[in-house]
């Protein structure tokens, strides 16, 4: 009884009837004090320490002992907590897992679900069907994130340690978008790891082999999928940080069959459209530059660049007027054997073909500052994690090929970003228009002393709205129209406060008014293509969707986690 402390265990904020009743007298000490005390002792003594790594371990065990308490600090401090417990740190904290495992949980309160690729699937049925996440007595899922490991963030094949990732991004849906906890699954699905470090490390927690070839990985996947969906058959999925190679496959292949989405390739596209779309019209309201005049190059071109890509796009598209070829050309994609042309002499993987290049006069361009040269672009973005590669060079190019030019350095964690935010401002005299992957310090300007904070292209200002509008409505699977509209809707929340300042997204910490926005916009287009549930359609007839939506996140007051 004692160790699960999350249900209606509150520690030293129990009463001393409700400690009688949970024979835990003389097992707590002896002050009774509010949840607000508990939470100012936990800060106090997570702002002392100074190691990351350290902090998120404090934050993830708390989540085990208490967890409203942990997901009151997570929501009412977001902007101190998001990095530790997602980005940066998180990434640290994978690098470490089979370090720091045993600080992070107990065997009783399992973090999430760790599937093999070898079990049949009626062993899989019954091991999704037993896990029970302790930490709570009513468990039933609506949102898992699930990953092999296979490419966390920009760090690589960090197998099971990747197990950070599905964890801390469903912490990000309970906190954005107020998804109950009990209903957040994370899985990692242990294939093997091809990082011969881990493989030699006699610490390393997941299966010591090489990940196996396309036949068996794709089988295995769908036998875990089959068997998820069998147990909970409205459990919306969502893929997370599997290598390129994969990620596409597995998007087009699922995405019209199941409730499910890539965010990293959707969630990715549909926030750094949204942050362009503000950026354009800086752009243009700002320095005269039409948005079909735009050369936009994309220096990377993994799954984050081409799912950008794609969805700028659409918006050149669907809300610009241009046909899907004049579009098309507004994009060059560069990878690490520089820009991508059709006679470049290598066979290029399927996804990056749509955007090869065949108007390059048989000349291939390798260096970035060459190719910025031939194509003189207005926007610069950056999914490529090689830190430094916008050098000071490169930013000042930009600056003189525009008044205001765009440059968004998102590869993460901060480490690889390919610029940080004073070397943007330094070398475009203030002008530059940016976001990143990674939250940068706020830059003051030395002669008018004016602070500003660089936009951050989080993915969490889309996922957590997503995924809420998808489980409330429940549509068979999420279009790719759904996440353009969410999109937009992201690019319409600002406040006018917001918009007056330049700020290409808002506030963080509105983040919960901004998820039920982009939830409704999600709703209003299961609603339109017919698939949306009864309820949301009745929500949406009365003139009562946004509240509707607002009515269902979860908050960890008052108390609602039973006993
Ligand atoms: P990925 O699939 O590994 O793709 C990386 C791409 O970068 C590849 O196309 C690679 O080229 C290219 N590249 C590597 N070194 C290069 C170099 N020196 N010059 C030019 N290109 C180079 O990874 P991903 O999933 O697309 O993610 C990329 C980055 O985006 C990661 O750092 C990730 O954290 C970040 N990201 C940010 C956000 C966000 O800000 N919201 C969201 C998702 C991902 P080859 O194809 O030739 O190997
Ligand atoms: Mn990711």
């Amino acid at each position: 009884m004692y160790h699960s402390t999350t249900n209606g265990n509150e520690g030293t904020a129990m009463s001393l009837s409700e400690r009688k009743a949970l024979h835990l007298t003389g097992r707590l000490p002896t002050a009774v004090e509010d949840i607000n005390t508990q939470k100012k002792r936990i800060l106090k003594y997570l702002r002392s320490t100074s190691s990351m790594l350290e902090k998120y371990i404090l934050i993830a065990r708390l989540r085990t002992t208490h967890i409203r308490l942990f997901y009151k600090i997570v929501i009412e401090e977001l902007q101190e907590l998001a990095p530790i417990i997602y980005t940066p740190t998180v990434g640290t904290a994978c690098q470490e897992y089979s370090n720091i495992y045993p600080f992070l949980s107990s065997p009783g309160v399992p973090d999430g679900l760790f599937l093999s690729g070898t079990d049949d699937f009626d062993t899989l049925c019954d091991i999704i069907r037993n896990y029970h996440s302790s930490t709570f007595s009513e468990f039933s899922p609506e949102i898992a994130v699930i990953s092999d490991g296979s490419r966390i963030l920009g760090l690589g094949d960090l197998g099971i340690g990747g197990m950070g990732i599905p964890i801390g991004k469903l912490q990000l849906y309970v906190a954005g978008a107020g998804i109950d906890p009990r209903r957040t699954l994370p899985i990692i699905i242990d294939l093997g790891t091809n990082n011969e470090q881990l493989l030699n490390d006699p610490c390393y927690l997941g299966e010591r082999k090489l990940r196996p070839d396309d036949k068996e990985f794709y089988e295995s996947v769908d036998r875990v999928l089959k068997a998820l969906k069998t147990v909970h058959p409205k459990l919306l999925v969502q893929f997370e940080d599997w290598s390129s190679e994969h990620a596409f496959g597995l998007l087009e292949k699922y995405q019209n069959q199941l409730l499910c989405f890539n965010d990293d390739i959707q969630g990715t596209g549909a926030v750094i459209l949204s942050g362009m779309i503000n950026a354009i019209a800086l752009a243009h309201t700002e320095s005269g530059v039409s948005p079909d005049s735009h050369r936009i190059i994309f220096y990377g071109a993994g799954s984050a660049a081409i799912g950008v890509a794609r969805q700028i796009q659409s918006y050149f598209q669907i809300d610009c007027g241009m046909t899907e070829e004049q579009a098309r050309r507004l994009f060059w994609i560069v990878d690490s054997k520089g820009l991508v042309t059709l006679d470049r002499g290598d066979k290029l993987p399927q996804h990056k073909v749509y955007y090869a290049r065949n108007d390059n006069n048989g000349k291939q361009y390798k260096n970035l500052m060459d190719i910025i040269n031939y194509i003189q672009p207005t926007a610069l973005i950056g999914l490529s994690s090689t830190s430094g590669a916008f050098n000071t060079h490169v930013l000042k190019r930009m600056a003189e090929l525009n008044a205001r030019p765009i440059v968004f350095p998102l590869s993460n964690p901060a480490t690889k970003a390919e610029c940080t935010f004073i070397d943007a401002m330094e070398a475009t005299h203030n002008q530059v228009i940016f976001a990143s992957g990674t939250a940068f310090p706020a830059y003051t300007i030395t002669e008018t002393q004016k602070t500003i904070v660089p936009a951050q292209g989080n993915n969490m200002y889309i996922f957590p709205g997503l995924g809420l509008g998808a489980v409330l409505a429940q549509p068979k699977t999420i279009s790719d129209v759904m996440i353009y509209k969410a999109a937009k809707a992201l690019a319409d929340s600002l406040s006018p406060q917001e918009r007056k300042q330049g700020l290409l997204y808002p506030e963080l910490d509105r983040i919960r008014p901004v998820s039920a926005i982009v939830a409704e916009a999600v709703c209003r287009e299961a609603i339109d293509q017919g698939t949306a549930n009864q309820v949301i359609q009745d929500a949406f007839k009365k003139g009562q969707l946004l509240s509707y939506i607002e009515d269902h996140m979860w908050t960890p007051e008052p108390k609602l986690l039973k006993n």
